[in-house]
């Protein structure tokens, strides 16, 4: 029989499997917390089970676990940058930023991305695999574990699209969220979606008090479809029908990420286009100067400072709260995708990114 994944089964699995297998309901909590709370890896290390049934577990379970293959620290800020290495060989990233309120942990939900945004670096290699629930969840505890910190928020932007995984990143929610394990309250918890419009509607009927974040880039669908395929499937409007229907069923703002890219989406007119759409919502843009990826810096360009200035000036005047992203990490390579990209290409022997060179950022494993 193969084994199963102990620390992507939620505590009612857990429970069945015990009491099925002849053993009191109340196992169930004590392996669940040894996981979750205490975090052993090892069954071994359960000290409140008999041996046998140590043994047991061992023989039709296994224990999830990372392996911190890389970490990045900024010089700049102290962000952290993780690469972590997975049981089959592929690699995920986690950053982890320190602000006043807390530390927040940005968090990766598949190998790769079928998404094809051209700007990003995390779709240049194409879709490995989907995260399990435990492998989303374990990019947490170990940074926890590595850092000494708690983590406080956590947002589902790194590499991959969250939505596209949906069952997975919903026992997550559910693990993370558990009052027997971490217990995080899933309003400090953001999920950030290039615009899966069917999966918007279906978490809007979940009501779990998540925020909701949705990578727009564009003022029209002309230019979005240029640089986002998914805009051919759900255009703008029906991105913008589904956050107004999440914002009123769950009460929460929607924020709406829009990287300025120089010369394609940067102008004033791009600005006020933006503004008309998005007059009288209840939402949020966060304006991200873009991160130039290697492999398309002839097409994607960092927008000039007075530009990014001006977009928020025409934002703001139209009553749209607007911020612009502070850059973390900016010496770490700390943009999605990107550590990923290097450590594949190290492998095969060639730097992909001429960023990525040893300098400015210290590697501290
Ligand atoms: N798939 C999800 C989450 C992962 S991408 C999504 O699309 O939202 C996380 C965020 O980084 C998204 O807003 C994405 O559009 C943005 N992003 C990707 N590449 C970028 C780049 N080169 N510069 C700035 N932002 C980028």
């Amino acid at each position: 029989m193969e084994k199963r994944d102990i620390l992507s089964c939620s505590l009612q699995e857990l429970e069945s499997y015990f009491t099925q297998n002849g053993h009191p309901k109340f196992r169930a909590k004590q392996v669940f917390r040894w996981l979750h709370v205490d975090r052993v890896r090892d069954f071994e290390k359960m000290t409140n089970l008999s041996a046998q049934l140590r043994a047991q577990l061992d023989e039709n379970f296994y224990i999830t676990s990372l392996k911190i293959k890389k970490r990045l620290v900024s010089d700049l800020d102290n962000t952290v940058k993780y690469l972590y290495g997975l049981s089959d060989g592929e690699y995920i990233e986690s950053v982890l930023m320190h602000y006043h309120y807390g530390n927040s942990l940005c968090i990766s939900t598949q190998v790769g991305c079928k998404m094809g945004c051209r700007f990003c670096a995390s779709t240049i290699a194409g879709y490995v695999r989907n995260l399990r629930p435990s492998e989303i969840l374990e990019q947490i505890y170990m940074a926890e574990q590595d850092s000494g910190q708690a983590v406080s928020t956590v947002v589902l932007m790194g590499i991959g699209e969250p939505l596209d995984n949906f069952d997975h990143v919903l026992r997550f929610l559910d693990l993370l969220s558990s009052p027997e394990g971490h217990q995080m309250s899933l309003r400090h918890v953001t999920i950030s979606t290039c615009g899966l419009v069917d999966k918007i509607y279906e978490l809007a009927e979940k009501k779990l008090g998540i925020t909701l974040t949705v990578s727009l880039h564009a003022p029209n669908d002309e230019i979005r479809s240029a640089s986002m395929p998914v805009n051919r499937k759900w255009n703008i409007d029906q991105v913008l029908a589904a956050c107004k229907y999440y914002a009123e069923k769950t009460g929460r703002r929607v924020s709406f990420e829009y990287a300025l890219i120089r010369n394609v989406n940067d102008k004033e007119e791009h600005a006020r286009q933006l503004l008309t759409r998005l007059k009288g919502m209840l939402c949020h843009v966060n304006l991200i100067p873009v991160n130039e990826v290697a492999e398309r810096r002839s097409l994607y360009r960092t927008a000039p400072q007075a530009n990014v200035r001006r977009f928020q000036e025409i934002l703001q005047s139209g009553g749209i709260n607007t911020t612009v992203r502070r850059t973390l990490g900016a010496d770490i390579n700390a943009a999605c995708g990107q550590l990923r990209r290097e450590e594949a290409g190290r492998e095969r022997g060639c730097m992909l990114d001429e960023n990525c060179g040893n300098h400015g950022y210290r590697i501290v494993t």
